[in-house]
């Protein structure tokens, strides 16, 4: 097992279109922090603005990590990797014609639908503490994806969705999975309830590849989440995903106290190429974040729990119940799979000397002699295990 890094290429507005509106994308790219204010009613429309402000370098942003996402896909698909990793991917909340929750492009369901190409079944697992709102109502009416999200659910926490009840529609009915969750939820209740769902889950529906959204909001002290688990809570649910040995992409999502989202992805990192890491969080530019203890671990927090015994097994029986509607794993009739959506690069050859290069063009031109990079799109070349 080996861990090789890949740059990803920036997605082109005709790929993140194979899921959002071209009006939209179009607006994305043309919208600037100093002409926003002319573009009220777009703004609305597209719910730009609040919760998803306008940026400077808000579409090349949004094209870096879908990219990174769509290329995990690709190299699932190739067969050039077991498992393909994007921290900067896991953006659930974003919809076909709108920002929200802080995501813009959905990069998630590019993933999965890239997948589907070679996958008769994709299951989608979501372990933000929100609702991953997008990615199931972008899949609500198919039974070609499943997709199961745990999250807090009440008090009008965001985005208000995601009750047991909401199960998918038509082709999609019963393969949309909701696990409504109240505060203080902590890794014993949160892991068993994980682990009972996600074999049974696996076992009906028989995915033959796996999506995670491994958002670092639900561990304890969390900025905006109120859950209470423990790094190695949150990573035993990678740990246990993994185990299944299928073609696995995984993404990050939200988390808000940010040194607790590195430290969570770290060990989950390590988890995914079976490697402990030590404790102790070496020498570092960024060491002070880390600061009193220097540790790659943090535990869970003295809090209540509110979420009963017999609140979690009412959800357990609920969600089992709904799982026997599923007879078998749905069939697919493949057609011919179409090419790997590739055009050249565009600022590759037409670059403007007198112009100054961005950071990511830069980071291209730099060759590495610890990683075997040979540009970007390159699907020729077997690696990865
Ligand atoms: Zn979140």
């Amino acid at each position: 097992m080996y861990c090789l890094v890949q740059r990803p290429h920036k997605a082109y507005p005709s790929e993140l279109a194979q899921f959002h509106s071209e009006d939209y994308v179009e607006f994305l790219h043309r919208i600037r922090p100093d002409t926003q204010n002319s573009f009220r009613t777009e703004l609305a429309r597209f719910n730009l603005g609040e919760d998803c402000p306008v940026f400077e370098n808000l579409f090349e942003f949004c094209q870096i990590y879908a990219g990174g996402t769509i290329d995990a896909a690709r190299r699932l698909n190739n067969q050039l990797c077991d498992v393909a990793i994007n921290w900067a991917g896991g953006l659930h909340h974003a919809k076909k014609c709108e920002a929200s929750g802080f995501c813009y492009i959905n990069d998630l369901v590019l993933g999965i639908l890239e997948l589907l190409k070679h996958h008769a079944r994709v299951l989608y697992i979501d372990i933000d503490v929100h609702h991953g709102d997008g990615v199931e109502e972008a899949f609500y009416f198919t039974d070609r994806v499943m997709t199961v999200s745990f999250h807090k659910f009440g008090d009008l926490f965001f985005p208000g969705t995601g009750d047991v009840k909401e199960i998918g529609e038509k082709e999609g009915k019963f393969y949309a999975i909701n696990v409504p969750l109240k505060d203080g939820i902590d890794d014993t209740s949160f892991t068993r309830l994980f682990k009972t769902i996600i074999s049974k889950v696996i076992e009906i529906y028989q995915p033959s590849s796996i999506v995670l959204q491994c958002g670092a909001d639900s561990l304890a002290g969390d900025r905006l989440g109120c859950f209470n688990l423990s790094i190695d809570g949150h990573a035993e649910c990678v740990k246990f995903v993994k185990k299944f040995n299928l073609p696995l992409l995984v993404t990050g999502g939200g988390g808000y106290t940010k040194e607790n989202v590195a430290r969570c992805w770290t060990v989950e990192t390590g988890v995914l190429l079976d490697t402990e890491l030590p404790n102790k969080i070496p020498e570092n530019e960024y060491l002070e974040y880390f600061a009193p203890d220097y540790s790659l671990k943090i535990p869970s927090r003295l809090i209540e729990n509110f979420n009963s015994k017999s609140y979690l097994s009412t959800i357990k029986v609920q969600v089992m119940e709904n799982l026997r509607h599923i007879q078998h794993a749905p069939s697919v009739q493949m057609q011919e799979v179409p090419p790997d959506f590739y055009i050249p690069d565009f600022d590759e050859d037409e670059q403007n000397p007198d112009e100054r290069m961005d950071q990511h063009t830069q980071d291209k031109q730099i060759q590495r002699d610890d990683e075997y990079y040979n540009g970007d799109n390159d699907n020729d070349h077997p690696a990865g295990s």
